[in-house]
């Protein structure tokens, strides 16, 4: 598995070079060269918009996800995730020579294409959001069963995002739009944040020019002042933990500043300016053992003032989707930092979410929780009202409640008891008659608060909730329906 180059996948325009970056990310092997000489022969003579030979785009969303895993069968899926829909191939000789997982990941991919055809509005329409995500729920829907298409799916995404330039600023704008609403989204839920962090920086790119270009600017011009502080603060961290016995080689310190579309989220959430966002500089803080990062943080929060309200343990109480650190955010002489601290296994987990644990040879059954896949689900909005609704869902932040048996679930702000039911189980929900917060009778539609206790009181047979539901006109009980 190898980091991913993308300023060179970005600009790599033919076949040679294109093959030979693949095989940088994957060593040559009979099986891959076969799908490659396969998918080389069918797309023969097709070209791509900006005019180069179709293939190199397969052949680089192939090196994508050769960067997050080493399962063959998707590798070679990549390879061959188009040449149904737009070669002559069929999937039936896709089987025959690469045998029934392959086909049935160039099936998956075939179909969410399909789905996704049937479901375009002409892009004048100003509906164009709302049937993106409709589309999106049966594509999610339709290739739930393997997560593995998803991810080539998000893969594939991320090489025509990283090309759009060659179309016209019509058609980026829509791409940019569905990317945003969602495959990012996708990404999130899956835990995958570099490609999540980097089709959301893409399509903003796009949809906000003129924003991006605000943040981009503040950056640069700030840039000198930005380094000075941030490395001053790396280099004050490092010594802090060789003082108190860290060995080198025990630790690492990234230092980042946050992406331009997060900044740009935070700005307009806030209603602040780019110089009042709290964790705009930022540590990341690597050790080997999970206890090490209490030790380290012990360290920060004894040297450094925290802002209290802004520590969250996520090594104690993972989100959902598997993501585990710790947060915390201090003062260094006038200047705030955020501080991330986990290990590096639970950074792997971080940049590849469920890619990182992957058995390479096994069943369909990927030991993935995909409930909430069926909680994605959106109503006819506005379009206003949509991207309002995706916005929340995605970014607010998320609260942490608890099972009388002391079980963590993540749930979005302003979650009720009834969404806490249903994140439990699908029949929880459907027989819920009451609720106990924190020991105290309560109904089901109490707005629940970061660490309360719920206890779910069900009934023997499932109630309607239907007429509730529709009395709540948020995001939060869409999902339940
Ligand atoms: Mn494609």
């Amino acid at each position: 598995m190898s980091r991913l180059n993308i300023d060179k996948i970005t600009h790599l325009k033919d076949v040679a070079a294109a093959t030979e970056y693949l095989f940088t990310c994957i060593s040559p092997s009979e099986d891959i060269q076969q799908a490659l000489d396969f998918s080389l022969n069918v797309h023969e003579g097709q070209t791509r918009k900006s005019g180069e030979p179709y293939i190199v785009h397969p052949i680089l969303v192939a090196a994508i996800v050769a960067s997050i895993t080493e399962d063959t069968a998707m590798i070679k899926a990549a390879l061959l995730h188009d040449v149904v829909e737009d070669t002559a191939a069929t999937i039936e000789e896709v089987e025959t020579l690469f045998g029934a997982d392959v086909a049935h990941l160039v099936g998956g991919l075939t179909k969410i294409d399909a789905i996704r055809g049937e479901n375009l509005l002409p892009s004048g329409s100003n509906e164009k959001l709302v049937a993106s995500a409709l589309s999106f729920r049966k594509m999610l829907l339709a290739s739930i069963k393997d997560v593995r298409v998803l991810v080539v799916k998000l893969c594939d995404r991320l090489h025509n995002m990283l090309t759009l330039d060659a179309l016209p600023p019509e058609k980026q704008h829509r791409i940019s739009e569905e990317t945003l609403v969602v495959h990012a989204p996708i990404a999130h839920r899956l835990g995958i944040s570099f490609l999540k962090n980097l089709l959301e920086d893409l399509s903003f790119s796009y949809l906000f020019k003129e924003e991006k270009a605000e943040i981009e600017r503040y950056l640069e011009e700030n840039y000198q002042a930005i380094e000075v502080k941030l490395n001053g603060f790396r280099h004050r961290v490092n010594q802090l933990l060789i003082q108190n016995g860290f060995m080198v080689e025990d630790f690492e310190i990234l230092s980042r500043v946050k992406h331009s579309y997060s900044i740009y989220l935070k700005m307009q959430r806030k209603g602040i300016g780019i110089d009042e966002i709290l964790d705009l500089l930022a540590i990341r803080i690597l050790v080997k053992k999970p206890l090490d990062c209490y030790n380290v943080l012990g360290l920060i929060h004894l040297n450094f003032q925290p802002l209290s309200s802004r520590f969250k343990d996520y090594i104690a109480i993972a989100k959902d989707n598997g993501y585990q650190t710790l947060h915390t955010t201090v003062f260094s002489s006038t200047t705030i930092f955020e501080v991330q601290i986990r290990t590096f296994e639970m950074h792997r987990t971080a940049e590849l979410g469920v890619a990182a644990h992957w058995k390479y040879k096994g069943g369909s059954e990927r030991g993935v929780n995909l409930e909430w896949l069926h909680n994605l689900q959106y109503q006819n909005e506005s379009v206003e009202d949509f991207y309002e609704l995706i916005k929340n869902d995605l970014y607010s932040e998320d609260i942490s409640v608890f099972s009388p048996k002391g079980k963590a679930y993540t749930l979005p702000r302003g979650a009720v008891a009834l969404d806490f039911a249903y994140a439990v189980h699908t029949q929880i929900g459907e027989r819920a008659s009451g609720a106990l917060v924190n020991k105290k009778q309560a109904s089901l539609l109490t707005e629940l608060k970061n660490g309360d206790l719920v206890r779910i009181i069900t009934a023997d047979h499932p109630i309607y909730h239907c007429t509730w539901i529709d009395a709540v006109k948020t995001s939060k009980s869409v999902g339940v329906t």
